[in-house]
């Protein structure tokens, strides 16, 4: 059983995986496998971005979200779908035909008004019937972010978005907590200052020293209530309470003072 393995961290945003999704289906008819995609109005590889921080901390990170690689359409109607033995869901344009409520329920299946069919992503199955080993949109990545693997190689921390996917993440960003400290008075940021991550019970989850310009970032942080604490020899120890159950955090410019 084959499925895809994205990894974010490495995700660039380039779009290819979505642009080539589109260059091989729209306007190709690959029956039995698939029907032309119309040139507007689907997305069965989509690129999803958030954007984090804010200025001057700031990130942006990158997941294409395929869709129809997902059990539970094989559950709610496995009339529609084709007899593989590779497990990959391919709806069947035939015995699709009028099927809209499957369109209707499932996010990652358009409904073609045109030619009145649901249609997702194939696995690009008519690629991998014909020597190919890998679907189209994973042979475009450049940095390996998307992978076609064996089911039974993806990492036991894998996450997915739904509980019947065939589409595996790693690395799926959290949160991140950020900073520069600066000794206001010395005019100066402050390199290597110890700083530690702590959760609600105290206990040190993370620890890092800020760099030639003062800053310190934890990344891949969970939503969760933490204390940030900052020290170094001649500072009074600084500690801040951060919540990044709804955001990233960016605590800006740290005031951090030197024993008197
Ligand atoms: S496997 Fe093929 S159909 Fe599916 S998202 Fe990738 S390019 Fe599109
Ligand atoms: S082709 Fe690869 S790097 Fe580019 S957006 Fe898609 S997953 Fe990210």
């Amino acid at each position: 059983m084959k499925a895809f393995l994205v990894n974010p961290d490495v995700c660039n945003g380039c779009h290819n995986c979505q642009i080539v999704c589109k260059d091989e289906h729209c306007g190709n008819d690959w029956s039995p496998y698939a029907k032309p995609q119309p040139d507007t109005g689907q997305f069965w590889c989509k690129l999803e971005e958030r954007v984090r921080g804010t200025v001057p901390l700031t990130r942006i990170s990158y997941w294409p979200v395929i869709g129809a690689q997902d059990e539970a359409l094989r559950e709610y109607a496995p009339e529609i779908l084709q007899d593989r033995e590779d497990g990959i869901i391919v709806i069947d344009p035939e015995k699709a035909a009028g099927r809209k409520d499957v369109a209707d329920k499932f996010e990652g299946v358009y409904w073609n008004e045109r030619l009145q069919i649901p249609q997702g992503c194939t696995g690009c199955a008519h690629l991998l019937d014909n020597g190919w080993s890998v679907p189209r949109c994973v042979d475009a990545c450049m940095t390996d972010a998307l992978l076609w693997v064996d089911e039974a190689d993806i990492p036991e921390n894998a996450e997915k978005l739904s509980e019947g996917s065939h589409v595996y993440y790693v690395n799926f960003p959290k949160r991140f907590i950020g900073a520069t400290v600066v000794d206001y008075a010395a005019d100066e940021v402050v390199i290597g200052a110890r700083v530690m991550l702590k959760d609600a019970q105290g206990a040190v989850v993370a620890q890092t020293e800020t760099d030639d310009f003062g800053d310190f970032i934890f990344k891949q942080v969970d939503a969760a209530s933490f204390t940030v604490e900052i020290a170094k020899d001649g500072y009074e120890l600084q500690s801040i309470a951060v919540d990044t159950h709804d955001a990233d955090v960016n605590l800006n410019y740290v005031d951090f003072k030197a024993v008197a």
